[in-house]
């Protein structure tokens, strides 16, 4: 039976309730009146229900669709505003215990070389990586208790945090490590990360275990109530995520939304990103083995997902393309990683042997700021919100009473300030700063306005880290 705020996984992501979605959806993919309720309901902002927004996904009327993407367009002006959040990945150890049979990282992989860096070899990495002008990581593991025990990643959470190399500093560690126990996440956090990242892959249990064999990850149970132990251990701001292709879209699309409500009801604060990826090759794995998801469908999932979970920023990876991510930009995503390597090592050792999938978008840094500029879009190395404890509930009341993006755009224009300054081409400095004196006449409140300006001043006189 669903219920939302169980604690069994099978019950807050209901296989049957799952499957009835999809047959009242595709009964009705023709229902333009039901649709066109659902989107005047959607027009509050507030977000809507698994149901309501599965209607939305499968409705085939060009009109409503278009309406769609508009609305999704909108949601994201009015929460977000027009920064983009830049991070980057990165890969600590590939060693895993797991089956996953998508991943090159799974057990049996025996072409893939595996590593495990030191604390030396991830300064190097940091290093790269602040020369380059990133401020906020994703530190992804494979899973293994012997050779990536948590002991390991929080020494290397700290290596990360005192690394600081000329002007630079990573100041928001995310962490996308595997499945744990409530101990183990209150370590977390008392290590002072941002966001837990744990994909689901798919929320079809069958599906799911059929992907992941052996290895702790089967246990699908385990896998799925994470988040509520994540949440028990202190952690609020975590970031859900399946991976597109796995299974079939529909059923994983209604399985997020469900966890999304589940984690809303029960600890009154919903997820605090959803990540979209799409699967890709690599090493040993052929993407002709699963149910590859259209860029149309993928867009149209964007744009739902924006649309039906307003409070929720959106991440979409290198895996895509530049014109893909140009497209979805527009859409809803809020958060894009960026001159990323998915190798372990791969920052300070172009080694692709190592990467856990293939990457589309290979530009660097400088030449994605500058992307993101042209578009119209502020790039932004902000890590404000967990710095000034602005996480969890508290975040989410400002995200919800539309306040949030009065932050973000001024923090987007100092971190941005301190890119140009420190690490950018002459080209897109020149761009840069045009934006910067444009943006800063649209900052509504004078106060803040004023202040935007003496940061300015004194971030051209050498002073760094400023944040609202
Ligand atoms: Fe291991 Fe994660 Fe790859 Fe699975 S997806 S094989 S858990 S690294
Ligand atoms: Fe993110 Fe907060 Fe910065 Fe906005 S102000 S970009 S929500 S960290």
């Amino acid at each position: 039976m669903y219920k939302i705020d169980s604690e069994i996984a099978d019950e807050f992501i209901n296989h049957d309730e799952i499957m009835s979605t999809i047959d009242y959806m595709k009964k009705n993919k023709s229902n333009k009146l039901l649709a066109q309720n659902i989107l005047h309901k959607a027009e509050n902002f507030t977000g809507l229900n698994y149901k309501d927004a599965a209607i939305l996904l499968e409705c085939d009327d060009a009109e409503i669709n278009q309406q769609i993407f508009d609305l999704a367009g909108r949601v994201k002006k009015k929460f977000y505003g027009n920064r983009i959040v830049m991070f980057a990945p990165l890969y600590i150890s590939n060693y895993c215990v797991n089956g996953c049979v998508y991943c090159p990282y799974h057990y049996k992989n025996k072409n893939m070389p595996r590593k495990k860096l030191s604390q030396s070899e991830i300064k190097n990495e940091v290093i790269a990586l602040q020369d380059m002008g990133h401020k906020r990581l994703a530190l992804e593991t494979g899973e293994d208790p012997t050779n990536c025990p948590i002991d390991y990643v929080l020494e290397s959470i700290k290596t990360i945090y005192s690394i600081k190399h000329k002007n630079g500093a990573i100041r928001r560690i995310n962490v996308n490590i595997a499945a744990t126990t409530i101990e183990n996440y209150k370590k977390l956090h008392d290590a002072g990360i941002g966001t837990y990242i744990l994909f689901q892959e798919t929320y079809n249990k069958k599906n799911y275990e059929l992907l992941h064999p052996y290895g702790p990850k089967h246990n699908y149970n385990y896998h799925t109530e994470a988040m509520d132990r994540a949440m028990l251990g202190g952690i609020d701001d975590v970031g859900l995520g399946v991976l597109f292709g796995l299974n079939s879209y529909r059923y994983d699309f209604i399985g997020l939304l469900m966890h999304a409500a589940h984690l809303e009801k029960k600890f009154g604060v919903g997820p605090h990103t959803i990540s979209v990826p799409r699967i890709r090759p690599a090493n040993d794995i052929d993407t002709n083995d699963f149910n590859c998801v259209p860029d149309e469908i993928f867009e149209k999932i964007v744009a739902v997902l924006r649309i039906a979970v307003p409070y929720t920023g959106m991440i979409i990876s290198t895996r895509e393309s530049a014109a893909v991510r140009e497209k979805v930009l527009r859409l809803g995503i809020s958060q894009i990683s960026a001159a990323s390597s998915t190798s372990v090592g791969g920052y300070t050792e172009k080694n692709n042997e190592r990467a856990q999938f293939d990457l589309n978008d290979t530009r660097t840094l400088d030449e994605i700021v500058r992307w993101l500029l042209q578009l119209g879009y502020i790039p932004s190395f902000c890590t404000a919100c967990y710095r000034e404890n602005r996480t969890g509930d508290r975040f989410m009341n400002l995200l919800k009473a539309g306040q949030i993006a009065n932050c973000c755009q001024p923090n987007a224009l100092i971190t941005l300030k301190e890119y140009l300054e420190d690490y950018a081409s002459p080209q897109t400095k020149l761009i840069g700063e045009k934006v910067i004196r444009d943006e800063i006449q649209n900052i509504p409140n004078e106060k803040v306005r004023q202040l935007v300006q003496n940061y300015m001043t004194d971030l051209n006189n050498g002073a760094r880290d400023f944040r609202f």
